[in-house]
């Protein structure tokens, strides 16, 4: 049983969900059943175990994990996740489909994830700090610059990759190694636009989805659940292309005011009060009503499944623009499908997160950075490059976005994997 932060359970299992797209996109591409198995199972995932000293003197153990699914493409790559819920089948989905994101994205990275079962809002920075540099001990023998490069994600950011870069250092060799983590400050190695780059690379998926359904940005409206790292910054792209936020929430709670939320105000007033919550101008409302708000754009940034077979009969966005990973469930999909929804698929809507990862990686292993400008206009060629491959795909084959992205992942990791052949 998986609780969410809502208070609720509910009995999906990601690494099924995960099983299941796997198993759908096998069916469609006529998929050898050895090829399928290798694809089912994660390579190796580790389980650590890590005793802390906390403030008051106490020791307490966490649980971490890290899965590395597929390295057919390349090493690695995934973040790590801080969250009470953490379990170690959600971070063998969510390294599954950084599998497939950084094939669709066409980037040369197989699929990783790490989390922590931990509290941060719970923990000053020095027991964070421990914490962190600890799991970086205990998982520094199977991550590396050319195995596996992990990377922020719910509740980690640029204080805990800068830790664990540093703590990698001292252990391997004691000379600076950047390229071991992605998404570090600027002054450690740090890409310029990585901190947008989620946010950025969804908002071009939803102007190549307006573009296809012919809907002119201007007069759109959107909603997004969960105003973090990704949502913030992809509501404020979105924006800019003349959009209107109407709602927002966070773990704390939503508002809405349909005549339309200024980002740049709400992410201050996020910033000072640490919550959307108590916005002035708008009304509270609960995150089952924004999931089902009035509204062209919805963008899911916060967990896993919040649209389900209970809800997704009532959304009314033409437009889902998967910022979370694993938002929907396969029930909810088909639904959204039936209904004519476009949904931009995590895998291809967020990937644009993990691309700038990628320019970070290059930049750091040259020691030659490049300028914003650089940067975000090739996230913009490649993101739109994924999104055609996979509407394409998805005419091709006469199916939905996330069925096309998982077909042509799928597809992009079985040949290189044939290509390499078994060994021995
Ligand atoms: P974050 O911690 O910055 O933001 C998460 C937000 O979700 C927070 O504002 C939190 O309050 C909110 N939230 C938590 N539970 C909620 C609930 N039940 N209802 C409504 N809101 C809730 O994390 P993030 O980096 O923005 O990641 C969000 C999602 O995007 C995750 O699924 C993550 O895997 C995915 N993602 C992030 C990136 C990235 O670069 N940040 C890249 C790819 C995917």
């Amino acid at each position: 049983m998986l609780e969410t932060e809502k208070g609720s359970t509910a009995a999906i299992n990601p690494f099924e969900v995960a099983l299941k797209q796997l198993d759908e996109a096998a069916k469609l591409i006529k998929l050898d059943k050895g090829l399928q198995e290798v694809l089912a199972n994660p390579k190796r995932v580790l389980t650590v175990s890590l005793p802390i000293r906390m403030d008051n003197g106490e020791t307490q153990v966490f649980t971490g994990f890290r899965s590395q699914h597929n390295d057919a493409r390349g090493p690695y790559k995934g973040g790590i996740r801080y969250h009470p819920q953490v379990t170690i089948e959600e971070v063998k989905a969510l390294s599954m489909w950084m599998t497939w994101k950084c094939a669709i994205a066409d980037i040369p990275y197989g699929g990783g994830k790490g989390g922590v079962i931990c509290n941060p809002k719970e923990m000053s920075e020095g027991e964070l700090e421990r914490l962190t540099r600890r799991y970086a001990y205990a998982i520094a023998d199977i991550i590396g610059p050319h195995t596996d490069i992990p990377a922020p994600d719910v509740y980690t950011g640029g204080k805990e990759m800068a830790w664990i870069m540093d703590t990698y250092s001292a252990l391997k060799g004691n000379y600076v190694q950047p390229e071991i983590i992605t998404g570090k400050p600027i002054p450690i190695g740090g890409s310029l636009g990585r901190n947008e780059a989620t946010g950025r690379g969804l908002a071009f998926t939803v102007r190549e989805a307006a573009k296809k359904l012919k809907v002119d940005m201007k007069n759109t409206t959107m909603a997004v659940e969960g105003f973090g790292n990704a949502g913030q910054f992809a509501s404020q792209f979105v924006e800019n292309q003349g959009a209107k936020l109407i709602a927002a929430s966070d773990s704390r709670g939503g508002i809405y005011n349909k005549n339309g939320i200024d980002v740049a105000e709400l992410r201050k007033h996020k910033e000072k009060t640490g919550s959307v919550v108590g916005f002035s101008g708008a009304n509270s409302i609960s995150n089952e009503e924004l999931l089902e708000t009035e509204c062209t754009i919805l963008i899911p940034a916060a967990l896993e499944n919040q649209i389900t077979a209970k809800n997704a009969s009532r959304i009314k966005a033409k437009i889902v623009a998967e910022a979370a990973n694993g938002p929907t469930t396969p029930e909810a999909d088909e639904v959204l499908h039936n209904n004519k929804i476009l949904v931009i698929p995590d895998i291809l809507a967020n990937g644009g997160g993990v691309t700038v990862s990628y320019f970070e990686w290059l930049q750091n292993l040259r020691r030659d950075y490049w300028t914003e400008e650089e940067v975000n206009e090739r996230l913009d060629r490649n993101i739109t490059k994924a999104f055609l491959d996979v509407y394409h795909t998805s005419e091709k084959y006469g199916i939905d976005m996330r069925k096309a992205s998982t077909v042509l992942a799928v597809n992009r990791v079985v040949e290189a994997i044939k290509i390499r052949g078994l060994w021995p």
